[in-house]
């Protein structure tokens, strides 16, 4: 019977069915979590609007230093283009006074006024719970890992030099928040020099990430420079860039700069997507023009309540992400920065988001989820618990339909065994 070949197709078409049924609450889900790509209408006419605020013509729009130059940090125009109270524009000066705002036209362009927890408008537009005095200003403790100016070691083989303060967006969820100062302004060139020559002096270092702020938003001379000083040095096998310009200003990633980041490859780019709605036509234009110049692009996602606390949100990223060949790599538990901690959510949360993601989508679709442990103890990875229990022979495992099933463990590489 169970060799019966009618039989078992009779039982894979059981199973199917079954499996269907699994995914059913996600494809009702996902039509409720509209990407930046299906809202290209409702984009298209608010970045009209914000250029005629701006008296913008489309080449002024498609040029980063543009972007730059019109960030918005005034009530005056986002009042019009999100259509906000006298009182709201009240509370956004009130926090501004302490936490620096300033918007670029296109991200500004991604937010669906009407919805007043928009997942952008979330992220980038000031919130009266900033000013809840909880939480710790630098609870990464940046300061007691930096053995030379700009860097940050935490690990033996890989650090990361902060090149600049500037960013095309402030984050509302800002780790770094004492480090983006009133002033834009990038690294000095004798600090980066610094940092570059303690690179040199220190072998074992083979990865090197350029961050901030916004490593992008660098002219393409300095990170030229940085590059090929970078690549000067043998041991250095990789460089990274991190940035977000990709998700909150992407016409920064032009012919010239693509073209550049070519000359010293590995070059990988980490970047920071948190929502479906920051996955748009440009967007996916940007990180094509990257992984076409053969730049490998992880995204480092930030687990933030009301903004993605929730599998179905990180599922549907990870899958945009993936059709713009963007690696999901991270997911980032919220550290209590002061002024953020509105965006925390439990550890459960993340392990609710893991476990819904594994078996249910592809491995490739998986992040790692990560807390970062106090006083720069680094990157400690989190899992639901798959393994069950441990036996002398046999291991506990379950499965992601949280089947438990005995499991042999195979002894014969234990050493002291083997010495019979
Ligand atoms: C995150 C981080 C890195 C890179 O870590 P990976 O796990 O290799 O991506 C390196 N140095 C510091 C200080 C970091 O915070």
């Amino acid at each position: 019977m169970e060799n019966n070949i009618d039989y078992r197709r009779e039982m894979a078409l059981e199973r199917s069915k079954e499996l269907k049924g699994k995914i059913q609450d996600y494809l009702q889900a996902r039509e409720e979590i509209p990407s930046g790509l299906e809202r290209k209408e409702a984009i298209r006419e608010q970045q009209r609007k914000i250029m005629e605020c701006l008296d913008a013509t489309p080449q002024d729009w498609n040029d980063w230093q543009w972007q730059v130059k019109n960030r918005i940090s005034h009530t005056s125009i986002l009042s019009q283009v999100l259509e906000l109270s006298p009182e709201q524009c009240q509370q956004i000066e009130k926090v501004g006074e302490q936490y620096r705002w300033t918007i670029s036209p296109y991200y500004l362009s991604l937010i669906d006024p009407d919805n007043h927890i928009d997942p952008v408008k979330m992220q980038s537009v000031p919130s009266e719970l900033e000013l809840d005095t909880r939480g710790s200003l630098d609870p990464m403790s940046e300061e007691d890992t930096s053995p030379a100016p700009l860097i940050t070691r935490r690990y033996p083989d890989r650090l990361i030099i902060k090149v600049t303060n500037q960013c095309g967006m402030y984050c509302r969820h800002c780790q770094r928040r004492r480090y983006i100062g009133e002033v834009d302004r990038p690294a000095d060139r004798k600090d980066m020099e610094a940092a570059i020559e303690y690179i040199k002096q220190n072998p074992e270092i083979r990865d090197v990430l350029l961050t901030g702020g916004d490593a992008f938003l660098l002219g393409n001379d300095v990170i030229e420079w940085l590059l090929s000083s970078l690549r000067d040095i043998p041991h250095v096998e990789i460089i990274r860039l991190g940035t977000r310009t990709l998700v909150t200003m992407p016409q920064r990633v032009d012919e010239e700069l693509v073209e550049i980041l070519a000359r010293y490859h590995p070059v990988y780019v980490n970047t920071q997507f948190n929502h479906p709605q920051e996955v748009t036509e440009e967007a996916a234009q940007a990180c094509d023009r990257l992984t076409r110049a053969g730049v490998v692009i992880g995204n480092q996602m930030v687990l933030l309540r009301g903004i993605n606390n929730d599998p179905f949100v990180v599922k549907k990223l990870n899958h945009e992400l993936l059709k713009i060949r963007v690696i999901p790599y991270y997911i980032f538990h919220a550290k209590g920065v002061r002024g953020t901690t509105h965006f925390r959510t439990r550890v459960e949360r993340g392990i609710e988001i893991m476990e819904q993601l594994r078996g249910y989508t592809s491995g490739l679709a998986i992040p790692t989820y990560i807390i970062n442990a106090p006083k720069g103890q680094g990157k400690t990875p989190i899992l639901p618990e798959y393994l069950v229990s441990w036996g002398r022979d046999h291991v506990l495992i379950r499965t992601w339909e949280k089947k438990v099933l005995e499991y042999p463990n195979y002894r014969g590489d234990w050493t002291e065994e083997n010495i019979f």
